[in-house]
């Protein structure tokens, strides 16, 4: 996809702070972190989102669940971390390449959601 962002960062063409690469993922922190521990994983190959996966998306997608405690505990959230998988208009997803968000650090995190 040429004009999406995250193409882009794993083309190398903008760039990013890696935290992983293999041939079917990448992931890099992300720029506006909400917490001390705050990456992201994707596959390399573009998807709009968690709303478009399909069978074809299992490997990279099982993947990129397996990694995400490894690469938590790596960048320092041993305890636990949260994983967010924002998806589409109701999901508020911004960027339209999927992406999983590992969320962690050494504090508690806040409730999931704010009830209103
Ligand atoms: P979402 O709202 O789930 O689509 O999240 C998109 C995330 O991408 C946000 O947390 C942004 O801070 C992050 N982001 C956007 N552009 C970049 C970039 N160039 N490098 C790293 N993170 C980015
Ligand atoms: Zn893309």
């Amino acid at each position: 996809m040429d004009n999406c962002i995250f193409c882009k960062i794993v083309r190398g063409e903008v760039p990013s702070r890696k935290v992983y690469e293999d041939e079917l993922v990448y992931a890099f922190h992300d720029i506006n972190p909400v917490a001390p521990v705050h990456f992201m994983l994707i596959p390399k190959a573009h998807v709009a989102s968690m709303a478009q996966l399909e069978a074809e998306h299992e490997p990279v997608m099982g993947r990129i669940m397996a990694l995400a405690a490894r690469l938590a505990r790596q960048e320092g959230s041993s305890e636990g971390f949260r994983v967010i998988v924002n998806t589409g208009r109701i999901g508020r997803q911004d960027v339209m390449h999927v992406h999983v968000h590992v969320i962690g650090g050494t504090e508690v995190l806040p409730p999931m959601l704010v009830r209103r």
